[in-house]
């Protein structure tokens, strides 16, 4: 610990040097049973708790005078305390401390239950703020659990605007406010990442002010600006982090494709189907990208069944024509087999095979492959986490295709891009669309390609959410369908019964379904916790229609085409996100059969009934992530941490308007300091997010 060579900031830990990165459990006052209490949420330094934002604020600055108390309302008063008893309730038998209050011209009473401590800390003669509920009983007004604080010059708990945090066991508001105040001047020391040119344009306090308000606001306006500081700070860097990287990636050398226009009409005259518009246009817009000097990085957004196969089929095909290999990596052995099936329909015709590489794949086949590609014969490359192992060696990589990027971490995407000496260009692809009034702000540095409407001729599966009582016609209709020669994928959250969650199992149902209900048809079970062997070979039982019905875990969400199923079934579907519910759906309805998706409720949840709703009554797997975050916040989507960014603490990712400021405020400071050299607490914070964004 250093010296201080300058006054300490606080009073109340006046001798010894305090410094914000220091862990907690080294503050006076603090000492290691309340540290630890403390890190229960997160919190291990002066920082965390400068940065432990309040939820909102509790306004008991207005006082009445006893004689005006209401009965029923809450309201605060300030006394002197009278006659402090302690004593057990006759008839529950609960520890009861009463206190007689008094101010100039009334008295009422006060009553804590259970916490007989207080007799010792509330005395005789003192000066409090009360604030609570009050009741009229049998000894007249009463306030009842009052929340109090000893009258001071400045309050901290009561008869103030008292931030209320975020708490959990043994750390209340009451205990943070307490170990927050003595602290709060060691907001001075925080380094204030924002320029002052910037703050000034934006009218913006600087840090310490913005951390002083929060933590002990002036008002509630003042209260709000602290926040708002701090939300445009977050906004600020992460804008900031994303266009920097964005520019140095396109001033970068990359691989460049070149726009064999003929090439991509070769493909396209002898696809069976018709590109729709969508298509064309991200088609368009990546082979444009490849064809410019900086490496591409873009992401390609379209519902299951929308075609995003197809699309990269074509710029796999121009990098082979340009002389390069393509790398295409899907989370899943299931998914990274169906393109492959798909491509090698595509692109072998045109002298393109797919080779695929997975785990299962056989130890001679990967030695050969490995040879195939590192000696540049083998051009397209299909595959699972397999791809990115130490010895696969892409020589000469010009495209990494990445299928629901989010499964993978930012640094096995990396890992892909690296498996090649050049900046190879990158494609993501996903059928969870991130809405646009997110993605700018999260995918700053991504250029976007949506595919939102379907090729023609696709069914509409119709969904509906099952009441209770309807279970029994809704088998019936499973059976009549069945009969008709289709097949049913039967949902379930879990794999085994467990007590705690009440959920349904898909060992459970499968018992139930294949005993019970339907002893009649093969039903077939699948879960994620049997060998991949078995699971495959159950799976190809139903593709190939050797089951009727399938009782499955979420393994089922992502890949998995089986055109003659026309019902999806979904157990407990309230436990499950809308994007998820979605994809479940997408199994469906991939072929000319009219499909269906029931939604069986497992119980009673209002906010779980309007997302269920909301599946039943919107297609389109974009409009529904746009309900998605209405009905559950920007927390429910792709979390930021998946991307390896710090957690928003202020920001609101829905505000969009900030969102703007931000930006613009970022692009601005970039022009004039591209290298971010001129502020330094700017760069040095940049660093965490250098490893995001930067992918060279
Ligand atoms: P995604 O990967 O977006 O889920 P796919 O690329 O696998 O979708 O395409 C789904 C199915 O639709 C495939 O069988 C594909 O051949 C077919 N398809 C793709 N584009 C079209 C189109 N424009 N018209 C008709 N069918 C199409
Ligand atoms: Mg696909």
């Amino acid at each position: 610990m250093t010296v201080p060579s300058q006054p300490p900031a606080t009073t109340s830990a006046a001798h010894i040097a305090l410094d914000i990165d220091l862990p907690l459990h080294r503050i006076v006052g603090i000492g290691p049973t309340k540290a630890q209490r403390l890190e229960k949420l997160g919190l291990t330094t002066v920082r965390d708790l400068l940065f432990h934002l309040p939820r909102r604020y509790e306004d008991t600055r207005e006082t009445v005078p006893l004689r005006a108390l209401q009965p029923g309302s809450i309201q605060t008063a300030r006394v002197r305390v009278r006659n402090v008893s302690l004593r057990i309730s006759p008839v529950k038998r609960v520890k009861l401390v009463e206190a007689t209050l008094e101010d100039d011209g009334a008295s009422a009473l006060a009553v804590w239950f259970n916490q007989p401590f207080l007799a010792k800390q509330i005395v005789s003669g003192m000066e409090l703020l009360v604030s609570g509920k009050v009741e009229l009983s049998r000894s007249g007004l009463t306030f009842r659990n009052p929340a109090w604080e000893r009258a001071r010059r400045d309050q901290v708990h009561v008869g103030t605007l008292a931030p209320i945090y975020p708490e959990t066991d043994h750390v209340s508001s009451k205990f943070l406010r307490a170990t927050i105040e003595p602290l709060l001047g060691l907001a001075a020391q925080v380094p204030d990442r924002l320029p002052p040119a910037v703050r000034d344009a934006e009218h913006l306090m600087p840090i310490a002010d913005a951390l002083h308000q929060v933590h002990e606001p002036r008002s509630v306006e003042s209260a709000q600006q602290g926040r708002e500081r701090i939300a445009f700070e977050e906004l600020f860097m992460l804008q900031l982090a994303a266009e920097r990287a964005r520019r140095r990636r396109l001033r970068g050398v990359g691989v460049v494709v070149p726009y064999d226009v003929e090439v991509a009409r070769s493909l396209v005259a002898t696809l069976p189907f018709k590109l729709t518009d969508g298509q064309r246009v991200a088609a368009h817009e990546i082979l444009t990208d490849l064809a410019a000097p900086g490496p591409m990085n873009r992401l390609l957004q379209g519902d299951v069944g929308s075609g995003k196969t197809v699309v990269a089929a074509l710029a796999a095909l121009m990098t082979h024509h340009a002389g390069m290999q393509t790398a295409v990596m899907a989370p899943t052995e299931i998914l990274a087999r169906q393109h492959f099936a798909t491509l090698d329909q595509l692109l072998s015709p045109h002298g393109l095979p797919p080779r695929l590489l997975v785990g299962s794949t056989s130890a001679a086949a990967r030695r050969e492959i490995l040879a195939g590609l590192a000696a540049g014969h083998d051009s397209l490359i299909v595959g699972t986490h397999a791809l990115i192992e130490d010895d696969v060696v892409l020589v000469n990589l010009g495209l990494a295709v990445v299928d629901e990027q989010h499964r993978f971490g930012v640094a096995q995407r990396r890992r892909l891009r690296q498996t090649s000496g050049a900046m190879p260009n990158y494609l993501a692809m996903t059928a969870t669309p991130i809405p646009r009034s997110l993605s700018n702000t999260l995918y700053g540095d991504v250029d976007l390609s949506e595919l939102r409407e379907m090729p023609p001729g696709r069914q509409r599966v119709q969904t509906r959410v099952v009441p209770v009582h309807e279970r029994d016609s809704a088998y019936e209709f499973i059976r009549s369908e069945v009969r008709a020669g289709r097949q049913a994928f039967v949902i379930c959250p879990i794999i085994e019964e467990s007590d705690k969650t009440g959920a349904r199992s898909a060992t459970a149902e499968f018992e139930r379904l294949s005993t019970t209900v339907f002893p009649d048809l093969r039903v077939e079970l699948l879960h994620g916790r049997m060998p991949a062997r078995e699971k495959s070979e159950r799976m190809q039982r139903f593709v190939q229609g050797d089951a009727d019905v399938l009782v499955a875990t979420s393994v089922v969400e992502v890949g998995v085409d089986v055109p003659n199923a026309s019902i999806m079934v979904i157990e407990d579907a309230q436990r499950f996100g809308l994007a998820q519910l979605h994809q479940f759906r997408g199994r469906v309805g991939r072929d000319q059969y009219q499909s269906y998706c029931l939604l069986f409720e497992g119980g009673i949840d209002e906010e779980g009934s309007a997302r269920l709703a909301a599946v039943a009554a919107i297609d389109s797997g974009f409009d529904l992530a746009e309900r998605d975050l209405q009905l559950r916040g920007p927390g429910s989507l792709v979390g930021l941490r998946q991307h390896g960014l710090p957690d928003m603490l202020a920001a609101d990712l829905l505000d969009v308007a900030l969102a703007h400021r931000a930006r613009a405020a970022a692009l601005r400071w970039l022009d004039g300091d591209p290298d971010l050299t001129a502020w330094q607490p700017l760069s040095e914070a940049m660093n965490v997010y250098r490893a995001v964004f930067d992918i060279d």
